[in-house]
């Protein structure tokens, strides 16, 4: 069998900032990296946004913010980001206060989709002369910490230290590692919401500001803004019980032509307690309901269709008012109302319509609410070493899946937390 020192299971931001830490720390060590996918399919590959603001991105309850700030610095170090200037943004943090919401100034830069791609490549080239093994197409199916062994679709490999971090689409095999190796863990909470998709013009703060993140009463905030060369898109989750759709948005880099549009997620979350404790499930279940009434697809709904109160339709969906064909127009034309609890619906539009008052133009007639967009990051692991997120003896848990980040910098700082822990257990 073969045998490395670290194994990380994930090749998004979390596995890629724990890769090149261990390097660093302990340039000695071997380490193998799988990725079921042929390249890293993590966030770094969609839109790749990268945030430095404490909390944009990190879960509060295993952070803090000197913490963060202290890891941020040194993430952006590593991938000198070209951060983005914001221009006129005063107004809308005026207009935003005075409706009890508010606008967060964050540093941020942008790459794209294609400069994520460009990114990855550059970052696997450096593992791969550093000689890391990077095993991409190659699933994990399980983890024995005790055994210290992964099996993999193919083989079996001994570790010495692994690091699961396999992002939140695969929150299902974290949860079977959890469980075969004992580690208690609770996932309550969800992010539940839909993205909006409209013209640019009607949304010009992101003229001066490309990710405006507004946080409104009830939980409800934007999140994940996109816009010149935009697009919704779908990402399909699985497990045991069944298969549905999330959708998302992500843009191409601005050397792309721009299609003036812009989109964004407006989420709420939802904490759940007992009985029903898992929001996975619970996101799950609102997943399927969505399927169910979309036929199989996410479904989309007009502003202009909402307020009436009547579902959209194929035949209708492009009348005169409605000025701009969808980016997704694989979703099926419906009605919100029918698929998105009261509760949670009552919160997003509420927050629709203090938006609208912030930047006049988002609820026209036009603009298209695609159902559901879920961020299912929420496993909750009982860490055993909360400071280095270990799991158990020679197991450690991090990224997104793992709930120890919501964002690509958070990961890859839970990715450097890990891996210092991790060399120091050597
Ligand atoms: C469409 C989209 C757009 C996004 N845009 C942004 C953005 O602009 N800015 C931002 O900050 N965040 C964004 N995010 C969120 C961001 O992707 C995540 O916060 C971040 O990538 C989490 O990092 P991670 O390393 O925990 O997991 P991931 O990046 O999800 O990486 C996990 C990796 O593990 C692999 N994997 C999973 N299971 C297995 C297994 N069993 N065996 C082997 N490999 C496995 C996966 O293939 C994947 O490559 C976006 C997410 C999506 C889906």
């Amino acid at each position: 069998m073969e045998h490395y020192d670290v194994a990380i299971i994930g090749t998004g931001p979390a596995g890629l900032g724990a890769a090149f830490t261990l390097l660093d720390a302990r340039p000695g060590l071997s380490i193998v990296m799988f990725d079921r996918n042929e390249f890293s399919s993590g966030g770094l590959r969609n839109d790749c946004k990268m945030n430095f603001t404490w909390p944009v991105g990190f879960a509060e309850g295993v952070w803090t913010e000197d913490l963060a700030a202290a890891y941020l610095a040194r993430v952006e170090d590593f991938l000198r980001p070209a951060i983005m200037e914001k221009r006129d943004v005063a107004m809308y943090a005026r207009r935003a206060e005075r409706l009890g919401a508010r606008l967060l100034e964050i540093r941020q830069a942008h790459l794209g989709t294609d400069g994520g791609l460009e990114l990855i490549k550059r970052l696997v080239a450096r593992l791969a002369a550093a000689g890391v093994e990077t095993a991409l197409g190659e699933e994990a199916l399980a983890v024995d910490a005790k055994a210290r062994v992964i099996e993999t679709a193919s083989r079996s490999v001994g570790f010495g230290a692994a690091l699961v971090a396999p992002g939140r689409a695969s929150f299902g095999f974290l949860q079977r590692v959890m469980r075969d190796n004992g580690v208690a863990f609770s996932d309550n909470v969800v992010d539940m919401g839909m993205r909006v998709e409209l013209r640019e013009e009607r949304y010009p703060v992101v003229r001066d500001y490309y990710d405006p993140k507004f946080a409104f009463p009830k939980k409800v905030r934007t999140f994940c803004t996109n816009s010149r060369a935009a697009h919704v898109v779908q990402e399909k989750y699985e497990d045991e019980a069944g298969a549905w759709y999330s959708v998302n948005g992500h843009a191409w880099s601005s050397s792309r032509p721009s299609n003036d549009l812009a989109n964004f997620a407006m989420l709420k979350t939802v904490s759940l307690t007992e009985p029903l404790a898992s929001g996975q499930a619970y996101a799950r279940a609102l997943g399927g309901q969505a399927m169910l009434l979309g036929g199989g697809r996410p479904i989309m709904q007009r502003v202009g269709d909402f307020r009436l109160g009547r579902r959209s339709t194929r035949e209708a969906f492009n009348g005169d008012l409605y000025d701009f064909e969808p980016t997704l127009g694989s979703c099926t034309p419906g009605d919100l109302g029918l698929a998105v609890p009261a509760k949670i619906m009552r919160a997003l539009w509420n927050a629709m319509k203090l938006l609208d008052t912030i930047v006049p133009g988002v609820l026209h007639p036009s603009t298209v609410m695609y159902y559901p967009e879920i961020k299912t990051y929420a496993n909750k692991p009982v860490f055993r070493d909360p400071a280095g997120f270990m799991a158990a003896p020679g197991l450690w848990l991090a990224g997104d899946g793992a709930g120890t980040s919501r964002g690509i910098t958070a990961a890859w700082a839970s990715g450097m937390r890990a891996a210092e822990s991790m060399a120091a257990s050597f």
